[in-house]
């Protein structure tokens, strides 16, 4: 087994959960694509359905390749346990469905990723759920606490403004108030900041986007305390969204070079927001590492890397995105982040697709913003691609 604490991130992230096993034993974790496993002795199927044994019964449950995704995001967030689900979503509304009651208060900030921000304000809602969200500000959010929380719901950096909340200073005041801390960790990836260091009692990704890194497997995942992490397991495998070992498998390739990406993915975007904080045309920019961003002294605090995520807005405002955009040679235009491939797009098409004009506005979403994920290209290439899509924007 992998010693967690002696070795590094990137040694974790090319072996934890992957260790080799038996003499002959493939040193690839395999796909198993099997949805039931056999049994010929029943008191020994007994014994794994008890959980007496380790073994799998039927892959809604578990599956030995989904097992080995589980485990090394477990290592790489030190958590000590995780599970996984279909997607970042079915993670998010799992923890929601099994935590939460009709009743009970949850508080949370205004910016969260516009599909949480659906459950957050339409679904809760509809469940007798009382939802408060606050300013995405670290006085307001705590204010919001004091008047009583069951579960503190927190996001940094946001999606896609990129603003930044204090995770130990908000921890301490939801553990204070008895509330359970779950904080969304898709933007800084483990390398970059650890949540459950900080206080929370569960952190959750996307693994769509930078654990796996290559834009192509859906997966969600949860680590953190057992209990906690127990009984939300207990209700996806009955609520049924599994992780498909395909998807594992992808994940898990895509995770072992997750230290390398988001390293240079962390210093192409600094430099790049740097170099766009000073570019014609552009009228702000946000990302955490800029001396600039008012997050930046907690961001300094609580993260090792400021990320690969930036945004920016441009000063024709949504006319001028609508030229730049096509206008860019190394970027996907899509509705996605965190990949090898540099991504771009409005919070209209992307991270807040799923929310009416009213609501983003409500959010204080801008239309006219650029959402920008740095992939690994060479940075000086992705400086001279927006230099020219932002000439070309200009010249109309
Ligand atoms: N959390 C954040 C911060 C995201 O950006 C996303 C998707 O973009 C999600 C959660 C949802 O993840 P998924 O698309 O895997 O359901």
């Amino acid at each position: 087994m992998v010693d967690a604490k002696r070795a590094g991130s990137g040694t974790l992230s090319v072996w934890a959960g992957e260790e080799a096993r038996a003499p002959g034993a493939p040193t690839q974790v395999p796909v198993v694509p099997s949805v039931s496993f056999g049994y010929r002795d029943v008191d020994a199927w007994v014994a794994v359905a008890r959980g007496e044994r380790e073994g799998h019964i039927y892959g809604r449950n578990t599956n030995p390749t989904v097992a080995a995704f589980e485990e090394k995001v477990r290592v790489l967030e030190a958590a000590e346990a995780a599970t996984s689900f279909s997607t970042g979503m079915a993670a998010i509304s799992g923890v929601f469905q099994t935590l939460l009651r009709p009743g009970a208060r949850v508080v949370s900030q205004k910016d969260t990723y516009g599909g949480t921000s659906v459950l957050l304000t339409r679904h809760l809602p509809e469940w007798g759920v009382d939802v408060s969200l606050a300013e995405t500000d670290d006085d307001a959010i705590e204010k919001e606490i004091a008047g009583g929380c069951d579960l503190l719901y927190l996001e940094t950096p946001t999606n896609p403004t990129l603003k930044v909340v204090d995770l130990a200073r908000l921890a301490a005041a939801g553990r204070a108030a008895g509330a359970t801390v779950v904080v969304d960790n898709t933007f800084a990836p483990p390398h970059n900041q650890s949540p459950l260091e900080l206080g929370a009692h569960l952190v959750i990704h996307s693994a769509t986007k930078f654990l796996g890194g290559h834009a192509d497997a859906l997966g969600g995942v949860l680590c953190g305390d057992p209990e906690l992490v127990r009984k939300v397991f207990r209700h996806r495998e009955i609520a049924g969204a599994s992780l498909h070992p395909e998807a594992a498998y992808l994940l898990l390739r895509g995770l072992k070079t997750l230290a390398l990406r988001v390293e240079r993915q962390s210093a192409s975007a600094m430099r790049i927001a740097t170099w766009l904080r000073d570019a014609e045309g552009v009228d702000a920019v946000h990302y955490p590492g800029l001396e600039t961003h008012p997050g930046h002294a907690v961001a300094r605090k609580q993260m090792r890397a400021f990320g690969g995520m930036l945004s920016f807005s441009l000063d024709g405002g949504l006319d001028a995105v609508k030229r730049f955009l096509p206008a860019l040679r190394w970027a996907h235009l899509a509705a996605n982040l965190g990949a090898v491939e540099t991504v771009a797009g409005t919070p209209a098409t992307t991270s807040h697709v799923e929310c009416t004009p009213e609501e983003r506005a409500a959010l204080g979403i801008p239309e006219g913003l650029v959402r920008y994920s740095v992939g690994i290209e060479d940075a000086e290439d992705l400086i001279a691609d927006l230099e020219q899509a932002l000439a070309s924007a200009a010249r109309g």
